[in-house]
């Protein structure tokens, strides 16, 4: 039966975490699953923890302190993955164990290199495993829209009876097309006995562009549960789009008879904490989120607006929160307003942390007037979602101007020991850059550097983003002040522990 509630399955934290140079930290994921709470999604996939003991830390920090939403953990097709998963989901409310194995004869036969009877085996013996911890187990069939769909009703049946309670239609390669896919899934509600007992899922990718619309030509076809990622980010061309299906279910509800339970008026800020984590920065003409997203550039089409919204509007802007920005403090605001404000914005400081965003609240709003929950969110993730810092900038001075050579002087804390540097360079950022690359010897190489604002204005914060590449590690820095080229040490330095970080991990 198509339609009803649909649960959506956020895999940003796992399959998102998969883009290029898109890692995040301990902290960052946690933010992000809080954020996932607000949002109110049903499922997250916090991790892999096999992986790594990074990625087991993630997913038990998660499943350890957050409540209210599933938490999903990652396992390939043996005991050693699903234990370890269990071990960093157990404490959680209702975690879900997630194995998956590949049915696609090309998989089975180069990949595997096993047939179908041991394929069919091992899952089995798989999901049993599994299912000794929680009845909550997901079992994706790798590569399902390659595979033959017979084969791949035998092995969900199986699972099904050996306890598997989601079953998982991943188009792991974005081959499959809408019509197709949603045949698929008529297909395997017609042809497996028991799938009354288990959620049918889907898991798409957009290598032709396809994801949203395979998504939902699923759930016209029966599908009850989506996999899906914030600003669509994951793997080569990237996941189905979590806010576009959303969007999609809510505006078409009419066609597509089924719901979803996501507070759509939390997506814009989600996208936006995203893409500062990651660094992955949302196209303008994207899909619900992108910039201009609810732009009108045409006068026919900005007179239509203004006399009735609906002439050329399906979505109202409000329902995915734009145009939200509240004024939140001023300079004269006190610590009490701010300590209230941070706690509404669903951040637990401690002490320490808490009078380090005060003070640094304090400075900011020295210079800008006004102070937006962007604002606040930028010091926050400055201040707080961070890794023990080697390098801390102490100050900064630079010159420049049409007609002086750009100097700049940095004072600065390496592991503990104070030094300053100075250098000379194209401009104020290119000299700071290389006063700080002399006094942390970094051998580091810089690929991608692009600043913006914040909110809007020529006193807003700058946040400057640095992409930095060691030894084919490469990470992600950001800083955010008003001022620009503090803004870009700020990053620089960001990215530098990063690499420090990983290198020790
Ligand atoms: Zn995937």
């Amino acid at each position: 039966m198509a339609g009803g509630k649909i649960f959506i399955f956020d895999t940003t934290l796992r399959d998102g975490e998969q883009s290029p140079g898109a890692s995040m930290n301990m902290q960052e994921k946690f933010r992000l699953a809080q954020q996932f709470v607000k949002l109110n999604i049903d499922i997250i996939e916090a991790g892999f923890p096999v992986a790594s003991k990074g990625d087991f830390d993630c997913v038990k920090n998660i499943a350890d302190h957050i409540c209210d939403i599933q938490v999903a953990g990652l396992a390939r097709c043996n005991e050693k993955d699903i234990d370890t998963a269990w071990q960093a989901l157990k404490n959680g409310d209702n975690s879900r164990i997630h194995i998956f194995l590949a049915t696609s004869d090309i998989h089975m036969k180069y990949k595997l290199k096993m047939d179908r009877e041991q394929v069919l085996e091992l899952a089995v013996a798989s999901v049993r495993h599994a299912a000794k911890y929680t009845s909550n187990v997901e079992f994706s069939a790798e590569d399902a829209s390659r595979s033959d769909l017979d084969f791949v009703c035998e092995v969900f049946e199986a699972v099904i009876r050996a306890g598997a309670t989601t079953l998982n239609f991943p188009d792991t390669t974005g081959y499959a097309m809408p019509d197709e896919f949603g045949d698929s899934i008529a297909y395997l509600n017609r042809h497996i006995p028991s799938i009354d007992k288990a959620v049918l899922s889907v898991h798409c990718h957009n290598d032709l562009g396809l994801a949203t619309a395979n998504s939902l030509a699923a759930v016209k076809a029966g599908a009850r549960q989506v996999e899906c990622t914030v600003n669509g980010i994951g793997e080569r061309a990237g996941n189905t789009a979590m806010e576009e299906v959303v969007m999609a279910l809510r505006t078409r509800a009419d066609l597509l008879k089924a719901t979803t339970d996501v507070v759509t008026e939390h997506i814009t800020a989600t996208s936006r904490m995203v893409s500062t984590i990651t660094g992955m920065l949302v196209q303008p003409n994207k899909a619900v989120v992108g910039a201009n997203a609810f732009a009108h550039e045409s006068g026919i089409h900005q007179d239509g607006v203004l006399k009735e919204r609906t002439t050329y509007e399906i979505m109202n802007p409000c329902d995915v929160g734009l145009n939200q920005n509240s004024l939140v403090l001023g300079k004269h605001s006190g610590r009490h307003a701010l300590y209230d404000k941070i706690a509404v914005m669903g951040y637990k400081l401690n002490a320490d942390e808490l009078e380090r965003v005060f003070n640094r609240f304090k400075t900011v709003a020295d210079v800008k007037k006004e102070m937006f929950d962007e604002d606040l969110e930028a010091i926050l993730m400055d201040e707080v979602l961070r890794i023990p810092n080697i390098y801390e900038l102490l100050s900064l001075g630079a010159m420049s101007g049409s007609k002086t050579l750009p100097t700049s002087s940095v004072r600065m804390r390496v592991n503990d020991k104070e030094m300053t540097g100075c250098a000379i360079g194209v401009g104020p950022i290119d000299a700071t850059f290389r006063a700080i690359a002399k006094l942390t010897k970094t051998g580091s190489k810089l690929l991608y550097f692009a600043v913006s604002s914040i909110t809007g204005g020529t006193d807003a914060q700058g946040e400057v983003m640095v992409r930095i590449e060691d030894n084919s590690v490469v990470v992600l820095g950001k800083g955010a002040d008003p001022d620009i080229v503090t803004a870009a040490a700020k990053a620089y330095l960001n990215g530098l522990n990063r690499l420090e970080y990983l290198k020790k991990k």
